[in-house]
Order: structure tokens, then sequence, then C-alpha cells
């Protein structure tokens, strides 16, 4: 009976070759049967069942990522049906003929890239020497790797063989763009797709390499280069090879984070904390520190963006039986995290950190971009789902103001108002009235009772205000008289701001911010706001496209009603799909 081996416990299967010259891991472990093709069980298993009743197709198709053992299950596949023990599903390994193949040398076994021997002359020499037959085996196999790459004239040329293949031929193809393989060829071919490899199963197989090699390596060192091979099991023995040669006799996770220029697990959590903590200083220092220690940027947005799926994960589905890119130690952070916001929040961060990995690819500055994904981060409100906003929208409350200007470029802006402050309830015993919510009927009594409230000194410089308007739910914009020139900052500073808007949460019950804004020039513009600049600069395409937004009754009527604006629109955005990325507002919403 042949030997079989168990993916548990590679053996090296080329030893090292007698000279001094070092055979790379993700060769020596090669896998040898189809019981060693991890994660790919189905496919072995239809390829055992194939050859034990007798049922080999003449022409097979393996799909697939890199990596994944398509050129290894082909070559299993060829010892299987020539080795002279053959045709078996468990070839011998030990015969000329296996020996021959593994090593890629027999003469009846043929490897041929498709990427360098793409042309129609090469296809036609194939051809004419499929006709002679094996000079040794039972079969003359043909593998091609990366078949796609084939010209169109050389699959027509293909197609006449697969058309009538000589009894004694087989072809393995295979392909990392099945996609690009025309219907004629695919239709001639027993198709198998490979499936990425789990995480389980290339941190198990590294594992056992580790072992045989006679070394030692941290469970989490492993995860990590499982984590970072994306699921192919070549990528992973590669990069364990430069680990081991790095290395000393142990690997950490902290040798693998410091060679793949990564993060480690606290200071991706560390940067996300500072973040979703609104703490654009922290995060910034942060990021100082680890550009400073020469981690790769590109890198650590990677690991952010891992970060922000983690949350979203946990955030719609539990922590339960998730893959993520975290290990225990700050898995409850995470959920802590995830649970204080909404699942729009969350994927609006997501965005943020992605369209920054998009243009990483066209700049050189990418500190800047990280920088800027970071504080974009940190002043990331929460934000409202759509679904929220157009009951609201129904029950017509609270209700919009008219006279609100269509755009506000915010001079100085509030503090946001957070998830937290919002659960707090006003003081029973606040002195103050509550006059309920702020609408366009009850904003100039709201705003008389804040100006006979904030003192002397803070209504006298009030009452210079021109104009006051509702800016979104529980929000307010103000103008400032447009000869004020210092600066709306200095007009009002933070504190004094504060002051401001806790009178006028206290009056209205709810937690309310104000927005400062320099008037247009001239007189006072009572309810007639200039034209809107351009929010994001852009083409006249994105400008008409963005009027045909607010044309989609949902649309206009949310920003209507609630006095938000368009902050933000897919590219892909169409009337179809009709939805706001962000009408961004301060949640205030208290529920019922
Ligand atoms: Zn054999």
């Amino acid at each position: 009976m042949a030997k079989k081996k168990s993916a548990n416990d590679p053996a090296p299967a080329e030893a090292p070759p007698a000279s001094s010259e070092y055979t790379v891991l993700a060769r020596r472990y090669r896998p040898q049967q189809f019981a060693d093709l991890v994660g790919q069980e189905p496919v072995a298993q239809s390829l055992v069942n194939a050859i034990e009743s007798n049922r080999v197709a003449h022409a097979y198709l393996f799909t697939g990522a890199r990596g994944v053992g398509k050129t290894s299950a082909a070559r299993i596949l060829a010892k299987a049906l020539n080795c002279v023990k053959g045709p078996t599903a468990t070839p011998c390994d030990e015969c000329e003929l296996c020996k021959a193949i593994m090593s890629g040398e027999d003469i009846d076994v043929l490897e041929i890239d498709g990427a360098s021997n793409n042309k129609v002359e090469e296809v036609r020499e194939l051809r004419s020497n499929v006709h002679y037959r094996p000079s040794r085996s039972r079969y003359k196999i043909y593998i091609i790797d990366e078949v796609h790459m084939l010209s169109t004239s050389a699959f027509n040329a293909l197609l006449k063989t697969l058309e009538e293949p000589p009894a004694h031929v087989k072809f393995i193809f295979a392909t990392t763009e099945v996609q690009k393989i025309p219907i004629t060829i695919l239709s001639r071919c027993q198709r198998f797709d490979f499936a990425g490899i789990g995480m389980s199963g290339i941190v198990e197989r590294l594992k056992g390499i580790v072992a045989a090699e006679g070394m030692e390596a941290d469970p989490e060192a492993l995860e990590i280069v499982a984590r970072r091979a994306g699921g192919s099991m070549r990528d992973a023995q590669s990069l364990l090879d430069q680990l081991l040669a790095f290395g000393g006799d142990k690997l950490t996770a902290e040798q693998v984070h410091r060679l793949l220029g990564t993060a480690n697990e606290e200071r991706v959590a560390g940067l996300a904390g500072a973040a979703l903590d609104h703490d654009p200083r922290r995060a910034l220092e942060l990021l100082g520190q680890a550009a400073d220690q020469g981690l790769q940027l590109g890198e650590l947005l990677d690991q952010l963006i891992d970060y922000w799926r983690d949350l979203m994960v946990v955030n719609c589905a539990g922590l339960e039986n998730q893959n993520l890119s975290i290990s225990g130690k700050q898995r409850d952070k995470l959920k802590q995290q995830a649970d204080s916001m909404s699942a729009d929040t969350i994927m609006a961060g997501l965005d943020v950190l992605v369209s920054a990995k998009n243009r990483m690819r066209y700049t050189s500055h990418a500190r800047v971009l990280l920088e800027m994904s970071l504080v974009r981060l940190c002043r990331l409100e929460h934000l409202l789902s759509l679904s929220q906003l157009a009951r609201w929208v129904s029950e017509g409350a609270p209700a919009g103001d008219s006279t609100r200007p269509k755009a506000a470029p915010a001079v100085a802006r509030s503090a946001a108002v957070s998830a937290g402050d919002e659960k707090k309830k006003l003081e029973p015993e606040a002195p103050l009235a509550v006059s309920g919510p702020l609408c366009k009927e009850s904003l100039e009594a709201i705003w008389q009772q804040v100006l006979s409230q904030v003192g002397f000194i803070l209504s006298r410089e009030l009452s210079k205000i021109t104009n006051v308007a509702i800016f979104g739910p529980n929000t307010l914009v103000v103008q400032i008289p447009s000869g004020y020139n210092a600066g709306a900052d200095q007009y009002l500073d933070a504190s004094r701001l504060a002051k401001v808007e806790e009178v006028l949460s206290k009056i209205v019950g709810q937690p309310c911010s104000i927005r400062l804004e320099i008037g247009a020039g001239g007189a006072p513009e009572n309810g007639q706001p200039g034209e809107a600049p351009p929010l994001v600069p852009g083409s006249a395409k994105r400008q008409r496209q963005r009027e045909e937004v607010a044309q989609v009754p949902l649309i206009g009527r949310a920003m209507d009603v609630l006095g938000g604006q368009i902050m933000q629109m897919d590219e892909d955005f169409g009337a179809e799909s009709a939805k706001v990325e962000e009408i961004q507002t301060g949640e205030a919403t208290e529920e019922g």
C-alpha cells in the first residue's frame, strides 16, 4: 500500500539537495498526496473518486486564487495517473515516475507556463506533439499554468485538440482568472474551483512545518503570518521562510511585526481608540510615533481598515465565532466600542479609511493622507440611519425653517454632541422652564429666552447677531455681522459658545449645538442666504448630480425638514439607489 502522509505531519517531501543550495519551504513542503491538500477537501475527494472509479476526464480546469494548491493538485493528479503502481488515488512517491513528476522533470508530464508560451505557434507545436505516444508512462499529461494568458488564436488551436483528444493525453489547466477563458474551452473541461484556504488551516500547516524544521513559534506569530497571506498557502510559507531565516530559535509576534513593518495590536487598538474618543491630538501623536519608528503607513492603514471591519462585524453579528483581525486581549474593548456606535457610523468610518486606501495608490504623501483620515474619523459624529430620518420626516418633527441657510460653511464648529451626553437627563431641579423642541415657530421665543439667561455681557454680544436659523435637529446657525472680520472664534470663544449652548440646551430640554457663520457682506440677509458654495470642488457634472439628488423626494424632504445638507455622495450614486450618504447631524434624538 502506498504511503500516505497526513496534513498535520509534514515531513519534507523534497529532501534538501546535497549541494548547499537552499530549497524554499513552499517547495520542500509541497503537498504530495490528495490528503495533504489543505482546505481543498471537496476537490481532492472528487479527484480521488474519479481515479478510483476510472472516470478521469481528459481535460481539467483548476481555478482559484494564487497559492491555494492548483499546481500541486495537478502534479498529484499526474502522479496518480502515471505512478507505476497506478492509476491510484495514493501515488507511491517512490517510483522513478513519481519522483520525476515531483521535481517537474518528467518527459511525459509537460508543465507549460501559459504566460510565456501564449502564442499560436507554441500551441500548434503542442498539437503536433500530442499525437506521439508517451515515452514511458500511461499518459502524456499537459499541465498549462496561467492558461488565461493564451492568445485567442492559441485558444482556437488548443480547442482543436480538446475536441478530439487522443486517448493517451490528459490536459490540466490552471488559472487565477477563469473569466478570461473562452466558453468553448470551459465547456470541454471539468472545472474545479479551489477555495481560499482558511486561516486555521494555514496556521495548522505552518505549525507542522515549524516543528518539522526543529524550530518554535508563538501561535500568535503564525496567526499574523496566516492572516497576512490572505488565504494563500504559498504566500504564508514564503513569509515563514523569511521569518525563520530572520529570527532566532523562537518566532515571536513582535519579530513578525518588526519584519513586516506592521504595528502590533496594542498600537492599532490605541490609534482606533483615540479616533473613537474624538481625540485628534492623541491620534496624531500615536501616528507620529509609528511613523518615526519606521512602520509602513500603507500597512497601518490596512490594519485600521481591518479594525473597522471588525467593529462592523461585531456590531452586526456579535463577537462569537467571528474571524477577527485582533486576538483575545483586545476583543473586549472592541466589543465595547462596537456596541457604543451605530452601524452607520462604523460604516462611515470604514468608508473614510477605504477611500484613503484608494487614494494612497496615487500619492507619495501617505502620511498626510493617513493623518487626514484619522482626523476625519475623530470628527465623525454619530450618524442617523436613513430609516430613522425617514421616520422623522414622516412624523414631521422637528419642523423645518425656511430661513435656514442652504449652505453653511462652518467657521467655527461646536463640539459634537456625543451619544453619552445625549443619554444624560437634565437635572429635574433645573431652574429653567423647558420650552420644548426647536422648531420654526418656537425659535424666536427660545432665542429671546437664551438672551435673557446668558448674562449681561454675553447677551450684549449676542444681540449683534444678525440672523438665527435652525440648521439641523437641535442645531442653530447664527450669523455674525459681516463687519466682524476678526473671525468667529474671537467673537465667541469656545468657552463662551459652550455657555450659550448649555443655556440653549436647558431651554430646549435636549443637547443643542450652535454653529457660527460670518454673514455675507452688506445688510443682514434675513432669510436670504447667498449662493451655496460647492461643498466639494468638482466638475459641473458632479454639481448636476448633486442637484439631481436633491430632487429625490425623500432626500429633498429630509433636507428641508431636518435642515440637513448633502455632505458626500457616492461615486455610483443614482436616483435609483437614492440614499444620502451622510446627512450629518448631531444625533440628538431621544427615542419616543
Ligand atoms: Zn509512484
